[in-house]
């Protein structure tokens, strides 16, 4: 660094109240690292923000000496963009305040703050909206991208729940967006990911959730995944919106409900999650039971957000990811043999495929309603790939990328923005199908010089 380089971060450090983190900083290894450890840069400097006051002065910053900006929430996206090389890391993940309003049923949402604090906040007073089902992940990125949970099929996707956000643009103008107020903007953030400006506070509607709810695992093993999937298939078509089961197929976790010789076997995991009535949930998964002979099930009443933690000891931040992701209207014979050929050669232990169900409120929109538009899309399917070391990078992307390839003709053609990796640049218009041209042209009146390009890029028109 220069000497003029270092009294520059000086004066931004008189003007911020948050902490300027440059690489000299005894904190700076631990500050610019991120969920996915395949990604390894460091930015010039680092802003660490207490408001959004800090926001705007790291931006103005920024823009005035040429640097490239990143943005972190929790730094949980798999492609990387939180953090940058040479440029500055506006980091937002020290801004994590949650106020709930129980009254009116609206939460008022920081953008550090994770999906445990936003949760662990709302339902004190009974509420909750859907939002993902890792509580490490960021509440900020994963509503600028859709945003899906076990609550989506009855509530919908989480910008679907969004009422306003306060926004600084590249300008440094700072908006408020709603549906009334700036509308254009706020039909873009709603999927439109970091493009459009930095978001320094969401609003959500909320809903009466738990506080206890019906959840669990049920394991089978993957030789009857056959007979588990297509019963799946016909199960989830007439299933209730309150219930919500995921597939996952990978090798068994150490689960204590487990035989020991299953611990390390391929298997077929149900996840279910009920938000209404025990009782009446208990009634409706008991034909899950006979879908196979299950090696077996963990199945119980148990608080809300104890089960949005349930799978964050798989999760943990410090690993190796690389995924590929489709969406499906339909699950066909198809895809559910290629699930199950590469869930029998997994090349690694941490390696996974899921299908998340989002049929139900999220499909009663049209595809314009928000950026986001993949509105008939019932599963999402993720081949997470994930390992500790990077003698094990090429047969696991090898790996994920040719399950991509081999279920890619019977997937519906929409992909997830925030599933997708940083090598899948040319897959972004078609992610966004229809609603791309319209995105643009907002990003130009918006975001003219791309200001905000290291986010699944959308290019001014
Ligand atoms: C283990 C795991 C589980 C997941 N499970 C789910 C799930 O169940 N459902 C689901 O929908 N998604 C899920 N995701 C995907 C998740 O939604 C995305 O990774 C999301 O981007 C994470 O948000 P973040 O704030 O943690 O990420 P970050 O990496 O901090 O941010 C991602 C990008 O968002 C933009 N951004 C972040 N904050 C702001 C802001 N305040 N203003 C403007 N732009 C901003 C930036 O472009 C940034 O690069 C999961 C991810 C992981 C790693």
């Amino acid at each position: 660094m220069t000497t003029q380089f270092i009294e520059k971060i000086d004066s931004l450090k008189s003007k911020v109240r948050g902490k300027t983190v440059p690489p000299d900083h005894p904190s700076y290894d631990e500050v610019r690292k991120i969920w996915n450890a395949m990604i390894d840069r460091r930015p010039a400097v680092i802003v660490q923000c207490a408001d959004a006051g800090d926001v705007r002065e790291a931006l103005t910053f920024a823009r005035e000496n040429g640097l490239e900006i990143s943005i972190r929430g929790a730094g949980h996206n798999i492609a990387g963009n939180a953090v940058c090389d040479g440029g500055m890391m506006i980091d937002l993940s020290t801004m994590k305040n949650v106020r709930v309003d129980a009254e009116k049923r609206r939460a008022y949402v920081e953008p550090g703050a994770t999906l445990r604090d936003f949760d662990e906040a709302a339902q004190v007073h009974g509420l909750a909206t859907p939002v993902g089902i890792n509580s490490t992940t960021g509440i900020a990125g994963l509503t600028l991208g859709g945003g899906f949970g076990w609550l989506t099929r009855k509530y919908g996707m989480t910008i679907d729940n969004l009422v306003a956000v306060d926004v600084i643009t590249a300008n440094g103008e700072n908006l408020r967006v709603s549906e009334n107020e700036n509308a254009d903007l706020f039909w873009a953030i709603r999927g439109g990911g970091g493009n459009f400006g930095i978001v320094t506070l969401f609003e959500f509607r909320l809903h009466p959730v738990g506080p206890d709810i019906l959840a669990g695992l049920i394991v089978f093993p993957l030789k009857q995944a056959k007979q588990v999937l297509t019963s799946y298939r016909e199960f989830v078509k007439t299933a209730p919106e309150e219930l919500n089961v995921w597939v996952v197929l990978r090798q068994a976790p150490p689960l204590p409900f487990l035989p020991e010789d299953v611990h390390g076997k391929e298997v077929v995991v149900l996840p279910i999650f009920y938000a209404g009535d025990p009782a009446q949930g208990q009634k409706l998964i008991e034909p899950l039971r006979s879908f196979g002979e299950a090696h077996g099930e963990h199945i119980g009443v148990q608080p809300y957000v104890q089960w949005q933690q349930a799978f964050d000891p798989l999760l943990t931040p410090g690993a190796r990811n690389y995924w590929k992701s489709h969406n499906f209207t339909e699950l066909s014979d198809g895809v559910l043999d290629s699930m199950i050929e590469f869930a029998g050669k997994l090349p690694t232990p941490q390696c996974e495929i899921f299908i998340g169900l989002i049929a139900g409120a999220a499909n009663r929109l049209p595809a314009d309603a928000t950026a986001y538009g993949h509105r008939d899309a019932k599963f999402v399917l993720n081949v997470h790939g994930r390992w500790d070391t990077a003698t094990d990078d090429e047969k696991g992307v090898a790996w994920a990328r040719e399950f991509f390839k081999t279920s890619a003709p019977y997937a519906s053609g929409g992909a997830y923005i925030n599933f997708m990796t940083e090598d899948e640049g040319d897959r972004i218009a078609a992610a966004y199908g229809a609603n791309y041209e319209r995105l643009a042209q907002i990003k130009k009146k918006y975001d003219p010089e791309n200001v905000f390009h290291l986010n699944q890029n959308i290019k001014a028109k």
